[in-house]
């Protein structure tokens, strides 16, 4: 059995979540990094095995209930444990909408891969994670989810960030006996696609709280939302 920590990171060939395989690399864990995209995760793989990092590639998209069948398969047969699962995957397709103008395709395609996709892909892989005794669920999240905060613009997105939220609690109450926490985070206003070339934060700055949850101790806190290491407001 390998026993370096292993983690899996979801929408890993850029942004954020390609930052988070970055840092837990450089901690010495063995990363799967995937991503839908084969041709660009695999560029985003090799970069990180080139900077030394134990770090491999495999294809799934968060929504494709095949993908997350195979990505169990690999996680038991080929890993045979999972440490951290981070739910990184995330688009925001709405911006500048008003709730009573956005196209409800547009809602559901939001959920599937902010929601449900975290949701199936932490029911395939709880019970492997369960076997490594003590295991992580990291849910990047975003402010514009959290509840004391909500407003009219981008309605899609804030829904299926507050409800990712929801997930996070119920989540970590039914398993904190099996010693899996699970904590939400979000990561500021970040330079990526989705953040935009004007936000305020790099994308290192916006990986470090997912990646301090990722690696917590065993007394560490679950079912809590974080920014900047801190406690946030749901
Ligand atoms: P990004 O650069 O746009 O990256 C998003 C990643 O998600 C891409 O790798 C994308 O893959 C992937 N993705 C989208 N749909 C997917 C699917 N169905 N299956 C698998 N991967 C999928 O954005 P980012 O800023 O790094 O976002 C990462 C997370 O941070 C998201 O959950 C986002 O909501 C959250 N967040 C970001 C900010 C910010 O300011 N940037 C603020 C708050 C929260 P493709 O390349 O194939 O599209």
């Amino acid at each position: 059995m390998h026993e370096r920590k292993t983690a899996l990171v979801t929408g890993a060939n850029r942004g954020i979540g390609f930052e988070i395989c970055r840092q837990l690399a450089r901690l010495e864990w063995r990363v799967l990094l995937t991503a839908r995209d084969v041709g660009a995760g695999t560029v985003a793989c090799e970069r990180l095995t080139r900077e030394g990092g134990d770090v491999t590639f495999q294809p799934l998209d968060v929504t494709d209930v095949e993908a997350v069948g195979r990505i169990r398969g690999y996680v038991e047969q080929v890993l045979g444990r999972l440490d951290v699962l981070v739910n990184n995957a995330g688009i925001s397709l709405e911006r500048g909408m008003n709730p009573t103008e956005v196209d409800i395709r547009t809602v559901r395609a939001t959920m599937d891969t902010n929601l449900f996709g975290p949701w199936m892909l932490s029911l395939a892989l709880i019970p492997i994670m369960k076997k490594s005794g003590r295991s992580r669920i990291v849910m990047v999240s975003s402010g514009l989810g959290s509840f004391s905060k909500l407003m009219g613009d981008r309605p899609a997105y804030r829904v299926s960030k507050t409800a990712l939220n929801a997930l996070t609690v119920i989540l970590a109450d039914e398993l904190r006996a099996a010693n899996i926490q699970v904590n939400a985070m979000t990561p500021g206003r970040v330079r990526t696609q989705l953040g935009g070339i004007d936000a305020s934060r790099s994308v290192k700055k916006g990986a470090e709280t997912a990646v301090w949850l990722a690696t917590l101790e065993d007394a560490g806190p679950t079912g809590k939302f974080f920014k900047d290491q801190q406690e946030f407001p749901w």
